[in-house]
């Protein structure tokens, strides 16, 4: 799509968080709104949004904040360092301490001044090694276990201010991506993961459909398990535009208040996810390989962080929506049942086309070829890395894939040396892919490399270690020489293709 993009329009996120990856496959990632942060919408938006959460039944208030008798204070505790846990990870719980009684030792660990510690709990949040806990003297472990007998949660006034806040938003969404009319799979496979997450909550699930002549996606949606479909189909929404769908989107929050809103990781999805998450001051996790519910309603949003080293789990507690975004394949297409029926919520939402700072002047279809392949919705991948050695013997490669029916894909290592294009490499800043079999050779098997493939149904791994990890996620491994395991196996096939 070729368009004209003024400058300025798409700002940059005044979100904060883990900050932009590198690559094809970057990401950014948010966790929180920067309290500076001037929103494009008038504040008026911002005012509608409060009043409907003091409007709220206070029903979350806990009676021990009504005017009743004096009743004892619930203890905090004081934090304490738990031994030989801390890694100098640089001081997180003394930035953390909002009444500065952590100091650091020369070994840069942490002294607590307990006589001013207010048990806030912060710098034990902060830890990211767990090395700090909260203690509490016998006194008040016995107040703890009378209060905990008397059945009354003690809730202070950040924390119902918290509930407050969150309690009208309800409802799990889906957004519908699609490119004239023409739905991306990541939709229904986000539709299958979201009937998860609305089951657990206990709430609805519905589709977000926007664009011009769409009116049949809510049907599709049905069948892929969404109860409801919200459905704004004008003309100015035909093609995607940052501005109108993000107005539409916004619209339908503010009107609505889901819980949970969901989109595909693709360019569509991570355009629109940044925008809607800025404007509605939520916080926004990309890139998700993981999605689950917590026993206080939190979405769980898992996915690699610190270079795909660990494996984070994210959650954005104190702001509604929560938002996510998850790339293809990562979840499994959900069965689809063609009967199902929904009810669809039908808006007449409408932007001026002439308000729209955003013109598409002409659409330029992709037509790089047919040696252009799709890793990503391939059923049989032949993978290779840098135990192939050079460019020229990924040839053993493209032999055992034809006899399969596969496509080549390989591994960074690979597609850094050139021995791959980019648009083949699988992993963490490369494609994500579900295959039927995945047959990995020369691989190790970095973690980068498994979070892109690790739910392929059937992994055959080859490799000359037995230690390798990419043994770890294999249903069959191959300890010998690639360039003598995959020649005997094209062999093999052949033969029994030929009925030998
Ligand atoms: P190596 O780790 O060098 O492994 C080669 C393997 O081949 C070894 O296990 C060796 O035993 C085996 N071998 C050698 N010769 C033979 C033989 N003759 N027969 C059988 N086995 C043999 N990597 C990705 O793949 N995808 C990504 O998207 C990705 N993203 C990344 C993002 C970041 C931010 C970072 C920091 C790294 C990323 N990486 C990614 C790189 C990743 O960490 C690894 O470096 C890379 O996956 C290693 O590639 P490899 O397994 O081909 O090479």
């Amino acid at each position: 799509m070729k368009s004209t993009i003024p400058s300025g329009l798409n700002s940059p996120s005044p979100l904060t968080g883990e900050g932009r990856g590198e690559g094809e496959g970057a990401t950014t990632y948010v966790l929180l709104p920067a309290p500076n942060y001037q929103p494009y919408l008038p504040i008026d938006f911002f005012m509608r949004q409060s009043c409907r959460i003091n409007a709220t039944p206070r029903l979350l208030l806990n009676r021990r904040i009504m005017k009743e008798p004096a009743k004892i204070k619930k203890p905090r505790g004081k934090a304490r360092v738990i031994d030989g846990k801390c890694v100098a990870c640089g001081a997180r719980c003394q930035s953390a301490c909002p009444v500065d009684c952590v100091e650091m030792t020369d070994a840069g660990e942490p002294l607590i001044n307990v006589e001013k510690c207010i048990g806030c709990l912060k710098c034990v949040k902060a830890c990211p090694a767990e090395a700090l806990e909260m203690f509490f003297t016998p006194e008040e472990l016995k107040i703890l276990a009378a209060l905990s007998g008397e059945g009354g949660e003690e809730v202070d006034e950040e924390e119902l201010e918290r509930r407050r806040k969150i309690a009208p938003y309800r409802g799990v969404w889906v957004f519908i991506e699609q490119n004239e009319g023409e739905p991306a799979r990541v939709s229904w496979e986000l539709t299958g993961a979201g009937r998860g997450l609305a089951d657990s909550l206990g709430v609805e699930l519905s589709a977000v459909i926007i664009g011009s002549g769409v009116g049949h996606l809510a049907q599709e949606a049905f069948s892929y398990g969404a109860d409801n479909a919200y459905l704004i189909d004008q003309e100015v929404f035909r093609q995607y535009r940052t501005e109108p769908y993000l107005e539409a989107m916004c619209y339908l929050i503010g009107k609505y208040q889901p819980e949970v809103v969901l989109m595909g990781a693709t360019g569509m999805g991570r355009d629109l996810a940044g925008a809607v998450a800025t404007r509605v001051r939520t916080g926004l996790t990309a890139d998700c390989t993981g999605l689950g519910i917590d026993d206080k309603r939190n979405l769980m949003q898992t996915r690699p962080a610190f270079g795909g080293n660990i494996m984070a789990t994210i959650m954005c507690d104190r702001f509604r929506p929560q938002m996510a975004t998850v790339r293809p394949h990562v979840m499994p297409l959900p069965e689809r049942l063609s009967a199902a029926t929904g009810k669809v919520i039908e808006e007449s939402f409408s932007i001026a086309e002439a308000s729209i700072f955003t013109r598409v002047l002409e659409i330029i279809t992709d037509r790089s070829g047919k040696d252009s392949v799709d890793v990503a919705g391939a059923e049989f991948i032949v993978s290779g890395g840098r135990g192939l050695m050079a460019k020229e013997n990924f040839a053993i490669l493209e032999e055992l894939a034809e006899e399969l029916g596969a496509v080549v894909g390989g591994s960074r290592s690979a597609v850094d040396a050139g021995w791959l294009p980019q648009d083949r490499q699988v992993g963490q800043t490369g494609k994500t892919v579900r295959p039927k079999i995945y047959i990995a050779c020369g691989i190790s098997g970095a973690i980068q490399h498994l979070v892109g493939m690790q739910d392929s149904d059937v992994v055959i791994a080859i490799n000359r270690d037995a230690e390798a990890p990419i043994f770890d996620v294999a249903t069959f491994g191959i300890v010998g020489d690639l360039f003598q395991v995959v020649p005997a196996l094209t062999t093999r096939i052949r033969e029994l293709k030929q009925g030998r």
